[in-house]
């Protein structure tokens, strides 16, 4: 068991976020390697808690799941939220990007800025996340840092400051000029396993103190006081220029941009030292504004304190191969303890929480408590859906929804065998309380079972998953969109679901949101189904 006693200033809660082939699983890969909780590079699928944890992924080289995984570097505690890359996924995507406070964004130095990185990073702007860019496989034939520095001004209009340059590329990438410290790291061999620091080699003298100057000019920008010392031409300490490099990127001014080759080990341990200098603690985070679950136009400030009443929000359902459903959690103010009850605003059901779990790569953690600030796992919610708000019933706050768009793709799926038709239900009502996104209908003309989501990939994964994990096999049919429509609901059915006129109805587990229709008759649903599959009766006979 753990204490929590924990100093927020040395925790970081960064996501890494890329484009599919950026490198986002070989640089989390090295990570978890690095920070020492793995023990052999590549071994991604030993036990429950590691990133890429489906099959699947592995084979179409996409994430689709967001867990979160703990590791250590010196006296820092880094929870590495896991989002995925594809675009089919961004609601996972901006899901991630609302509970952490930093991230790293994975450029390949190549392909530099293209159109996913783009939506990517409009995500993380979106969400205020100060970020770090890595700009990696240098390695690579063709690979041009500057080129993509220049791509994240132009296109991203970010002010992406380099404080480091490469030494050397391609097959000749031997390392980088660290600007801050001006000083060298050398990689000893090709592999990356040693390296030291050295001082800057003397070709790349001029080009590292032009680099260097352009670094402080844009610094001082964000301070007066380096400002002064920049006009005067005096000596900038080391301290202040970490300081400004920290201050400008919390605030969203900067962008640092490093470099290195994920594959071939370089550039990690730097990063992570950036990680560590940089990005913001919860600490530095503005506080929370949550509503009065009973008067939501009420706000209530949710301080990262230790001391204030507890309120955390379940951003991922998954199910752990081990443990079972598991419900990540951050936690916004007060703290969580194991064997305590937990009130869930969004149910208005009181859980108990039996034990907390901190995962690593390779290990899973039982905790006593988890205070504001840090993201754990809890085992055995039944339910707590994605999205939910858990707090202290006598201080019950809302934490802001997460807003789920409207699938726009259905099709139907049959079970190859009526024996099977229990079975698929159970799948489908596990995948669908996992991803908020993915919906589940009937459709009373047919009598068929329709699954609704955010693209064809989207409910091919669906179907994968539905043989691998509950081995069932359905008959697909053809893709169709405008579900919209399909969840009109007449006027007269209106009283079964609707507990207000607009804003949110409610029945059973399924929270909608309901607007009425212009001939004052009904209700029409609208975005947002807050997962659960949907009941038969919500689905209306033909208009
Ligand atoms: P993701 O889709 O962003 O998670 O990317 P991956 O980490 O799966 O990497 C995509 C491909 O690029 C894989 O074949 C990796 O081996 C390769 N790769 C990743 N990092 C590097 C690198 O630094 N250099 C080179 N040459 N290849 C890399």
């Amino acid at each position: 068991m753990t204490m929590q006693g924990i100093d927020l200033s040395t925790v970081r809660n960064i996501g890494i976020a890329a484009h599919i082939d950026a490198g986002k699983t070989t640089t989390t890969e090295r990570i978890l390697f690095y920070t020492g909780r793995k023990h052999k590079l590549g071994e991604t699928h030993e036990g429950a808690a590691t990133m890429d944890w489906m099959e699947q992924e592995r084979e179409r080289g996409i994430t689709i799941t967001s867990a979160a995984t703990t590791c250590f570097w010196g006296d820092c505690l880094i929870n590495i939220i896991d989002t995925p890359g594809h675009v089919d996924f961004t609601v996972e995507v901006e899901r991630s990007m609302r509970v952490l406070d930093g991230a790293v964004s994975v450029f390949c130095a190549v392909g530099g800025v293209e159109p996913q990185s783009e939506t990517v990073w409009r995500q993380a702007d979106k969400y205020g996340v100060p970020r770090i860019a890595f700009v990696n496989k240098m390695d690579r034939v063709g690979a041009d840092f500057f080129a993509v520095v220049d791509q994240m001004r132009k296109r991203l209009g970010a002010k992406a400051v380099p404080i480091q340059i490469p030494i050397g590329v391609e097959d000749g990438f031997t390392g980088m000029v660290d600007l801050v410290h001006e000083k060298a790291v050398i990689y000893d061999d090709s592999l990356g396993t040693e390296f030291h620091s050295a001082d800057i080699p003397p070709q790349l003298e001029e080009e590292a103190a032009l680099a260097r100057m352009e670094m402080l000019e844009m610094l001082a920008d964000y301070d007066d006081e380096m400002m002064e010392l920049y006009l005067e031409g005096g000596e900038i300490p080391l301290e202040m220029v970490k300081r400004v490099i920290r201050k400008a990127t919390i605030s969203l001014d900067i962008v640092p941009v490093m470099c290195g080759s994920a594959f071939k080990n370089k550039g990690v341990q730097p990063l992570l030292d950036a990680v560590v200098a940089y990005l913001p603690s919860p600490l530095d985070m503005p506080h929370v504004v949550a509503v009065d679950p009973d008067d939501t136009s009420k706000e209530i400030e949710v301080k990262a304190s230790a001391d204030e009443p507890f309120a955390a929000l379940a951003f991922k359902i998954m199910v752990d191969p081990f443990v079972g459903r598991l419900a990540f959690c951050r936690v916004y103010s007060g703290s969580i303890e194991s064997g305590t009850s937990i009130y869930n605003t969004n149910t208005r059901r009181r859980e108990r929480v039996g034990r907390i779990l901190r995962m690593h790569a390779n290990k899973r953690e039982e905790m006593d408590s988890a205070q504001a600030g840090l993201i754990v796992a809890i085992p055995g919610l039944k339910q707590v859906r994605t999205g939910d708000t858990l707090c202290d019933e006598k201080h019950p706050v809302l934490l802001e929804n997460l807003i789920f768009p409207e699938p726009v793709i259905s099709l139907s799926v049959e079970p190859m065998s009526k024996a099977d038709q229990i079975k698929l239900a159970k799948g489908l009502e596990a995948l669908s309380e996992e991803d908020p996104t993915f919906r589940v209908s009937v459709n009373e003309d047919t009598g068929q079972t329709l699954i609704s989501g955010m693209g064809e990939l989207h409910l091919e994964i669906i179907v994968d998953r539905l043989r691998r994990e509950f081995n069932v096999e359905v008959k697909v049919g053809r893709p169709q969109v405008a579900y919209r429509e399909a969840i009109r609901k007449p006027a007269r059915a209106q009283g079964k679901f609707v507990r207000q006129s607009g804003g949110k109805g409610q029945y059973g587990d399924v929270v909608l949101e309901v607007e009425p229709l212009e001939d004052g008759k009904g209700f029409e649903w609208v975005d947002k189904i807050v997962g659960g599959v949907v009941p038969k009766e919500y689905i209306p006979a033909a208009q």
